[in-house]
């Protein structure tokens, strides 16, 4: 039998050609970067994690906007974890732990997602506002939407989501934070839209954050105030908002606000989650085998790891590579034009056949039309992924996974259920340093009715109306 025709490249047709409702839809046709790997390496060489440690939660402050090349894989967390520790001296690495941290803080969710696949759809855990998840409203509002609530804060994020595909953190934690809990939207929705418009946008980072900031995964909602917009993000905001004199629903204390956005600190009666107990509680950690590379190997490049460094690229050097634009994940998740703009510039820096549709059947042609029985790739943490895996597995097909270099490396099986738990068991291997068996929490003390306290000079206790920042240790 002869092998399998095989339609030209699509390598250099532009997405709005492949795409044109999408890019008929979306004005805007390009975000806040362009993508690949040359791009990627220019962002690196700005990293300032020195800096980044006093000033990451403020808009203006050094964050190092990497996520959407972390997010695609054009560069590891281990290779950006490296660069980063490169800027303390070998004595104190620790200069830079709270990158580094952060970083961590996707290496878990992914783990996380890894685990779980779509389960990250649902609420692991019931709100614990008083509010049952059915009164969440499922549609999005289309003011929020279009950035027309009259306020100003929210329009800009609005705006700036669409428009450039990135948000600060800490403005996606005020506004994941006003859909949900202001306007009382299910958190899946604004999920969904945020995939939809991010560059980065990806289920395990996305989700497990909003499902932080709802409370489905945290023992209490997350909410701001207008004092704290003011502290990280000054008068830019509210200078020119209409609501500066009345009305804004984000003046008050903490206290103040909670009353009136929530009528309890629990679930609502008879509310459940749906991560089933000790599911995250003991993960297993191996260091990922390593395949032999196989000499008639196709490579299937996805998604997740769009770099030159791919390793399943770099194991089979000059072997035939394909990407396959995925139509129906795009469709389903509504990848905006800037996104697709963003993964193609990804791709063109890679010497791929570029091809679209069924991802099992379109990799099975390409490997049957060279005629190999292996398709070398990168593993994914994706529920899709598997999937696609074994599809062409039923074909008959060997599929080799070529990890990338590890994150942080543990002793034991992963505690997953909480980041703080993740990290005691990792922390020493993200820096390099052997792992280390995990380390008890130090216990702290909260007074009873659960407010936190710190100690004012001089040893009085102060009580503190001060919003807690996300990632926040120990509270997923
Ligand atoms: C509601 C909400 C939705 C989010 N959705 C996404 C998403 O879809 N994709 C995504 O990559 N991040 C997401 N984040 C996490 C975080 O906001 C972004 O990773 C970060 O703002 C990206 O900017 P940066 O690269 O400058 O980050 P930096 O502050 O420079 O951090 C460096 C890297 O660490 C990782 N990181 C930092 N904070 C987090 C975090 N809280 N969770 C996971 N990883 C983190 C990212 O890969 C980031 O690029 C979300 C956060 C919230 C609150």
């Amino acid at each position: 039998m002869s092998p399998p025709e095989l339609p030209p490249s699509l390598r250099d047709v532009p997405p709005a050609e492949l795409f044109p409702d999408v890019f008929a839809r979306d004005p805007w046709h390009r975000g806040w970067t362009r993508g690949g790997h040359t791009r990627a390496l220019e962002l690196l060489a700005e990293l300032d994690p020195l800096t980044y440690g006093r000033d990451r939660s403020y808009l203006d402050g050094h964050v190092s906007r990497l996520s959407a090349f972390l997010r695609h894989g054009v560069l590891t967390l281990a290779e950006v974890r490296d660069a980063a520790l490169a800027h303390a001296p070998p004595t104190a690495p620790s200069r830079v732990w709270k990158y580094v941290n952060e970083l961590s803080w996707r290496d878990f969710f992914v783990r996380v997602y890894a685990e779980v696949g779509d389960l990250v759809w649902k609420d692991f855990q019931p709100y614990k506002t008083g509010i049952p998840s059915d009164d969440y409203a499922r549609e999005f509002p289309a003011d929020i939407d279009q950035g027309t609530t009259g306020a100003n804060c929210v329009d800009s994020w609005s705006r700036e989501l669409r428009e450039t595909g990135y948000l600060h953190n800490h403005v996606r934690m005020w506004f994941a934070a006003y859909i949900v809990h202001h306007r009382r939207v299910w958190w899946q929705g604004g999920a969904s839209w945020f995939i939809t418009h991010l560059l980065d946008g990806d289920p395990a980072a996305n989700n497990l954050n909003w499902q932080w900031v709802a409370s489905t995964w945290r023992s209490y909602p997350y909410i701001w105030n207008r004092g704290t917009l003011v502290k990280y993000a000054g008068e830019r905001y509210c200078s020119a908002c209409p609501l500066r004199d009345g009305g804004c629903p984000f003046d008050g204390t903490y206290a103040e606000l909670s009353a009136r956005l929530f009528p309890g600190k629990h679930p609502a009666p008879g509310e459940t989650g749906w991560l089933p107990p000790d599911t995250l509680k003991a993960v297993p950690w191996e260091p990922p085998p390593t395949p032999e590379p196989a000499p008639d190997a196709v490579v299937w490049v996805h998604g997740d790891r769009l770099s030159p460094g791919n390793e399943a690229l770099r194991a089979s050097p000059g072997r035939p590579a394909v990407f396959v634009w995925d139509g129906e994940l795009l469709k389903m998740w509504e990848v905006s034009a800037k996104r697709q703009t963003f993964i193609h510039e990804c791709v063109q820096e890679l010497p791929v056949h570029v091809l679209r549709g069924d991802v099992a059947e379109e990799v099975a042609r390409f490997a049957r039309h060279h005629g190999a029985r292996t398709v070398a790739t990168t593993p994914s943490p994706s529920p899709r992924f598997r999937r696609i895996v074994e599809a062409l597995e039923a074909q008959g097909l060997t599929v080799q996974l070529w990890p990338e270099p590890v994150f942080a490396a543990s002793l034991t099986p992963l505690d997953l259920t909480v980041h703080a738990k993740y990290w005691g068991q990792v922390s020493a291997s993200a820096f390099g340093k052997p792992p280390a068996p995990p380390k008890e929490k130090p216990k702290v003390t909260v007074r009873a009715g659960g407010t936190p306290e710190k100690k004012a000079r001089g040893g009085r206790r102060k009580k503190v109306d001060a919003e807690p920042l996300l990632p926040l240790d120990g509270e997923i």
